[in-house]
């Protein structure tokens, strides 16, 4: 807790269209995490903070979801050329409380932006289908309406590109919003809401409260809320999935990750040597898509890139998210650090073979910051804790497996299966590869196979709970549902009752 220190700011809640202070007199500390200093206090919502916010939300609903869509794809159209004028601003809010490079910060505005620019075409997504004469003078039409109040609970790696993966969507759809951010790095999403007020969002459509499992419950349970979208661990995702599911809610929860890059022995390993450091090292392995276990077919294979990986990994430049040319900032908070060092400690007593170990890593000028340097382990079995069991930080495994089949065997019966990829030049093992693994997304010689705005994104297995991947058409399918209509206008005539089931044949 921050304690009385003016240097740091208290951050508040946004709802109906305002900075609203929070009641509940609980706060969480913010760091800057490249000087391990609080800069803000964050408050925690209660129960009765996060009614006040559902209601918010539910008010606005009625006129919100009645204006045409092409009127609320304009305001989305606005709100896309203000964030993207304000994205300098949102990249170094994002930097200051996660620690991530300032290009990169940039860069997840950006894949942030581009899901607006998906938004604002939705209407196209929204037109029903109509058939005419179905039977005797009967039409039918489906169309597609909003669900009414939902919401998004979001974790700490992307505080502004996963909460845009949600509301831009679920809005231009028609419904109205409560996001609960990441207590680590809340004031993206602060800021992304006071925008979209700015853009013509009308108050009460997106809300903002923060808080910890208690504002989270609050939400989960709340009567008013017909849907959750959620983001983080998998713990975390299956007990969301779990408990709104039980009070009638739709859920799609996405959870962790144990990403698996399949090299073989004919790939370019140049090419897969940079593909690992930026998949295993950018935003220091902060990332669901993150590649964290390489799986090199021949033990040629996984010693000719471990002599070019370990140079490379030694001399990553390291330090504050702002200073020039630093490929890999700070972990997000101190106890996030000491568990990934945590992690180095066991694959070390676990008998893997530490090839590179930046656990005593420091940045001059910066002796608080929550740095650790980039990790290798070779010779990573599947039984090993390191290997099963998610780090969320710069370590990177290599498991040896001797041809094909056990690689593609390691991917399938790992129990998170959100990313892999095969990198390689034989086509026919690529589209083997493609074809049988049990993974939601999966790259052909690209580490990070991060689907644009316009798919969708999404895991298998442990790395999601629900059916609907998100954003993209799945997006939309998610955050409305379907009605049928079928009419008939008689024309003054009258065919009496009916009481068998009619066929259209006969009608
Ligand atoms: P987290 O699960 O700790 O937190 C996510 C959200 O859940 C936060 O808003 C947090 O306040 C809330 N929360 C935490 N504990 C809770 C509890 N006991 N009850 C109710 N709510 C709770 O995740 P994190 O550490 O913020 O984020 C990192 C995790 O997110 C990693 O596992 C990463 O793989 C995952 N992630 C997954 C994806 C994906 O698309 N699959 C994308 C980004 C991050």
């Amino acid at each position: 807790m921050a304690g009385g220190d003016t240097n740091v700011s208290t951050l508040q809640h946004f709802i109906d269209g305002e900075r609203v202070a929070g009641e509940s007199n609980r706060f969480g500390d913010v760091y800057n995490p490249a000087t391990g200093k609080v800069q803000a206090r964050v408050p925690f919502a209660t129960a009765g903070e996060v009614d006040t916010a559902v209601q918010a939300a539910k008010a606005a609903f009625p006129a919100w979801s009645a204006t045409p869509p092409s009127q609320r794809a304009r305001i989305l159209f606005r709100y896309r050329d203000l964030v993207e004028s304000r994205r300098d601003e949102l990249a170094r809010i994002c930097s200051s409380e996660h620690g991530k490079t300032l290009d990169d910060a940039r860069g997840s505005v950006t894949r942030g932006i581009e899901i607006v620019e998906f938004a604002c075409g939705i209407p196209q997504l929204l037109k029903g289908e109509f058939n005419e004469n179905v039977a005797g003078r009967v039409d039918s039409f489906n169309v597609r309406q909003p669900l009414g109040v939902c919401v998004g609970i979001t974790p700490f790696n992307f505080p502004a590109m996963v909460p845009m993966w949600m509301y831009p969507i679920a809005l231009a759809c028609g419904n109205t919003f409560v996001l609960k951010p990441s207590e680590k790095d809340p004031s993206c999403g602060l800021r992304l809401a006071e925008l979209a007020v700015e853009a013509g969002v009308p108050a009460g459509v997106l809300n903002v409260v923060n808080g910890d499992k208690e504002a989270v419950d609050a939400l989960l349970t709340h009567e008013d809320v017909a849907a959750v979208s959620f983001v983080g661990s998998t713990p975390i995702a299956e007990y969301v999935h779990r408990t709104a599911t039980a009070t009638g809610k739709r859920v799609q929860a996405l959870g962790g990750a144990k990403n698996h890059l399949v090299v073989m022995p004919d790939a370019d390993m140049d090419q897969v040597t940079d593909a690992l450091i930026g998949s295993a090292y950018g935003s220091a392995g902060e990332r669901c898509m993150a590649v964290s276990v390489a799986v090199t077919v021949g033990d040629g294979t996984a010693d000719d890139l471990l002599g070019r990986l370990k140079p490379r990994v030694e001399s990553l430049k390291i330090g504050a998210w702002d200073a020039e040319g630093v490929e890999m900032g700070p972990l997000v908070t101190r106890e996030h650090r000491d568990k990934v060092n945590g992690y180095v400690d066991t694959g070390v007593e676990e008998g893997a073979t530490l090839v590179v170990d930046g656990r005593d890593t420091t940045v001059e000028g910066h002796a608080d910051g929550f740095f650790i340097g980039g990790c290798i382990f070779d010779n990573v079995t599947p039984q090993m804790r390191i290997y099963k069991e998610e780090i969320f930080g710069p370590v990177l495994s290599v498991v040896r497996a001797q041809n094909y089949e056990e690689a593609v065997d390691l991917v399938n019966e790992h129990e998170l299966g959100n990313g892999a990829a095969i990198f390689t030049r034989d086509g026919d093992a690529a589209r083997d590869f493609t074809n049988r693994v049990r993974i939601g997304m999966v790259g052909v010689n690209v580490p990070i196979p991060v689907p644009t705005a316009y798919h969708s994104f999404g895991g298998w297995k442990r790395s999601l709970f629900g059916d609907h991947h998100m954003h993209g058409p799945e997006g939309v399918r998610f955050f409305t549902r379907m009605k049928t209509v079928t009419s008939r206008w008689p024309s003054g005539i009258r065919e009496g009752a009916t009481f068998n089931f009619q066929r259209s044949t006969e009608a």
